[in-house]
């Protein structure tokens, strides 16, 4: 074996086993009881007395912007900071790269360049934008996870935001397909009649900014998106969700059938409308931070199992071009959070909220390998499985440091705050991509 890991409490879909796990060419090769892989088993001895194995976590949604704005974030520097938060595998969004993946060959580029650079296994998003329909089929055919859309401006004009005659059309091809279709949904005209206001009657404040953005932008969105779902049979996947409003329609479009999933953020979850105030644009996003009452809601439906999967939607730029900017409304909006997922699931979710390790794992790795197509290569520890793993204290308590960060710009909403539970080890396909305490192996 190449690694046999030892003394760990490994955690399994419901439950958590007392059990040794032996990794041999990039698989899961034995799960077994503790010692039974005696020391005449071959392979370099983990101790992962005190800590919890999991499966290791996907990031669904993703930004890392090569090739093209590099000095935004790179292959390199982004999978170097999930890895050290734990994250496995990701999946890359086909914009903020230049030129972003709107045909097969833009796939191919981007994954020469993973070849080279990236630390973790990646899969990749690719378009859906006005000009690239007759694109879907080669893209497809090209392996891409699925298809993302924006259904207001993107804020790069080198991706242009899906109008309503490219949602219905790209949505037929893309159920005859049976792939899913992930939206940023936010309404196009309501944000533009709102932001245009405010601004011309002066009011340029983050609270301005978060009232520009109202959660009925994002229900209107919704919406219609989930009746196009429902005309066009197309898998939905709805990304970042900002407050718990938003799932009413939701749940009502999947009594009837049409088949979405959900997904939130971790600021979306630790940061609230005020902490905006607070922070200034290093914590802008879109759609924006809410009232710590949203915040609430949101983490009451994560535990009732109303949302599916949190990503980190980890979208940097250089700080400049949040920090020189006339006001919040032209500041970029993206939170660079890539490294600090499980942090606050861990601190937030499961010290102070009560959620299981299950659930952390439903919210991370078995639903988005469920839903993409991976399961039951990746989101379980069973033999066979592919060997990403994820060794977590759950119990160290200690502050994050710029210096800790692996991404290419620093400024993060998460710097000096103190996370309960640290991310110790992670691996990929069976190669260790981070490793925070030497003495383990
Ligand atoms: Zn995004």
């Amino acid at each position: 074996m190449d690694y046999v890991i030892q003394n760990g409490q490994l955690v399994m879909n419901d439950y958590t086993l007392a059990a040794d796990l032996g990794i041999e060419n990039g698989k899961i090769t034995a799960v077994t009881k503790r010692g039974e892989l005696t020391p005449e088993v071959a392979g370099q001895r983990i101790d992962a007395g005190g800590l919890h194995v999991f499966p290791g976590f996907i990031d669904v949604h993703v930004h890392l912007n090569e090739p093209g704005r590099t000095e935004w974030e790179g292959l390199e520097t982004g999978t170097k900071a999930l890895a050290a938060g734990g994250i496995s595998t990701f999946f890359d969004m086909p914009l903020n790269s230049n030129p972003p993946t709107t045909t097969a060959e833009r796939v191919r580029d981007k994954r020469k360049l993973a070849a080279e650079k990236a630390q973790i296994e990646g899969y990749w998003w690719g378009a859906l934008v006005p000009d690239n329909i007759e694109q879907l089929q080669a893209l497809k055919d090209e392996g891409v996870i699925g298809f993302k859309a924006f259904m207001t401006p993107s804020g790069t004009a080198d991706f242009q935001h899906a109008d309503d005659d490219t949602l219905l059309k790209g949505m037929e091809k893309i159920a005859a397909m049976d792939k899913v279709l992930a939206v940023h949904a936010e309404s196009k005209a309501l944000i533009e009649h709102l932001t245009s206001k405010s601004i011309a009657e002066g009011r340029r404040t983050i609270r301005d900014y978060e009232r520009s953005r109202p959660i009925e932008s994002e229900i209107e969105a919704i919406k219609r998106i989930l009746t196009y779902a429902e005309w066009s049979g197309c898998k939905l996947h709805i990304c970042h969700i900002s407050s718990p409003k938003v799932l009413e329609p939701i749940m009502q479009a999947r009594a009837k059938g049409v088949d979405v999933t959900v997904e939130t953020c971790p600021h979306y979850l630790y940061f609230s409308l005020e902490d905006f105030e607070q922070i200034g644009p290093a914590a802008k996003c879109a759609p924006p931070l809410r009232t710590s009452y949203e915040v609430d809601g949101l983490w009451e439906a994560l535990l009732a199992d109303e949302i599916d999967i949190v990503s980190s939607d980890h979208s940097p730029a250089p700080f400049a071009l949040k920090t020189e900017a006339e006001s919040i409304f032209e500041s970029w909006g993206g939170i660079a959070g890539a490294q600090n997922s499980l942090d606050v699931l861990l601190t937030e979710g499961y010290h102070r909220r009560g959620a299981t390790l299950s659930q952390l794992v439903n919210w991370c790795a078995v639903n988005p390998a469920k839903r993409f197509g991976l399961y039951p290569s990746k989101g379980q520890l069973g033999v066979g499985a592919d060997a990403d793993l994820t060794l977590i204290d759950l119990n160290k308590t200690w502050t994050l440091k710029e210096e800790d960060l692996k991404q290419r710009h620093k400024e993060t909403p998460y710097v000096n705050q103190t996370f309960a539970g640290k991310v110790e080890m992670t691996f990929s396909q069976g190669s260790i991509k981070h490793l925070a305490d030497r003495t383990l192996v």
